[in-house]
């Protein structure tokens, strides 16, 4: 997924010296994605989303069409429940959540994605993406104010709906200390925010756009403990009653996951709540043996994510 947001950033500073106004990062994303990969049907609908419930339908996929990305992978979310997906870089975890934004349609014969019984490929991407909230590594900041920033989740939010939000990501507490509080700029040009808070600012957003399904991806650089306390947090009030997906790096921000997928080579080798998982002594036993020999369970990445 961080490859979306590399080349992000340079448009968006572009973009936000155009018209800051008008920007949005999931219009970015399209624009940057659309025109090449996938065009919405002629008689494509609009999602309708009842429960969120997500579906993979013996998906497989290829990238160049030559080396497999996914192969056969089938599994559910329900209704708002939390699945994690771990596994070593290369595993498939960020195509997964790749696919299900759209960022690519599955081939005739590649399986299917459904949410709430509907086939992906027949729905608008607008009504798709409407649906889907979805919390990157690393956030685009426009070089605005903080409220602007947590504000275009969801455009013409109020002040207050702007500071609940903040106040639920675990970031109300940080921006009251900035010089003109939710009116301080932020960005490159005004404060600037580490990896955590950028983090938090996503998850404001993303709570003022309340989508029924969100998409998230672990930060795997490490943070201090007050931090990834202060993330975990935020998340957990994010997630709750939402359908979510995320890529987990520490195996022990996941350990209240309802199931675990555990990737490789593009298949599900292993899946499990994360006792089951450990009982199992497979994979997964071994990947969290090893975070815990490394960091005593903590902030330790499990897969290295330079490539993306
Ligand atoms: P990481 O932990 O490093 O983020 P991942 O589990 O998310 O890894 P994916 O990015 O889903 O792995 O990659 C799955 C496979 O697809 C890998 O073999 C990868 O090299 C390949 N792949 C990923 N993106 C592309 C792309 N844009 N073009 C071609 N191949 C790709």
């Amino acid at each position: 997924l961080a490859q979306l947001y590399g080349p992000l950033n340079q448009l968006g500073f572009m973009y936000r010296s155009i018209n800051q106004s008008l920007v949005d990062t999931e219009k970015l994303l399209q624009l940057l994605n659309e025109p090449t990969e996938v065009n919405d049907r002629d008689d494509a609908t609009a999602l309708v989303v009842d429960a969120g419930e997500i579906e993979f339908d013996n998906v497989s996929f290829s990238y160049d069409k030559r080396t497999t990305a996914l192969s056969g992978v089938s599994f559910k979310v329900p209704k708002g429940s939390s699945v994690a997906l771990v596994g070593e870089s290369g595993a498939g975890k960020s195509t997964i959540l790749r696919l299900l934004y759209r960022f690519y349609d599955l081939p005739e014969g590649g399986g299917r994605i459904l949410i709430d019984g509907q086939d992906i490929r027949n729905v608008t991407q607008k009504s798709l993406r409407a649906a889907i909230g979805v919390v990157p590594q690393d956030s685009v900041l426009f070089n605005s104010s903080i409220a602007y920033n947590i504000g275009y989740g969801k455009f013409g939010s109020s002040p207050e709906a702007i500071e609940e939000a903040a106040k639920s990501a675990q970031m109300h507490d940080r921006i009251v200390t900035f010089p003109d509080g939710y009116d301080t700029k932020v960005g490159e040009r005004g404060v600037r925010l580490s990896g955590g808070e950028k983090q938090r600012v996503a998850i404001a957003r993303t709570l003022l756009k309340n989508p029924p399904i969100l998409l998230l991806d672990e930060a795997t650089s490490a943070l201090d403990t007050s931090t990834e306390k202060d993330i975990q947090k935020a998340l957990q009030n994010l997630v709750r009653g939402r359908s979510s997906l995320s890529i987990a790096h520490r195996l022990s921000t996941i350990a209240s996951a309802d199931l675990i997928l555990v990737l490789k080579d593009g298949q599900i080798a292993e899946q499990g709540t994360h006792t089951e998982l450990l009982a199992l002594d497979g994979i997964f036993a071994s990947m969290w043996a090893d975070q815990i020999s490394t960091s005593g369970g903590l902030a330790t990445p499990v897969a290295d994510t330079t490539n993306l």
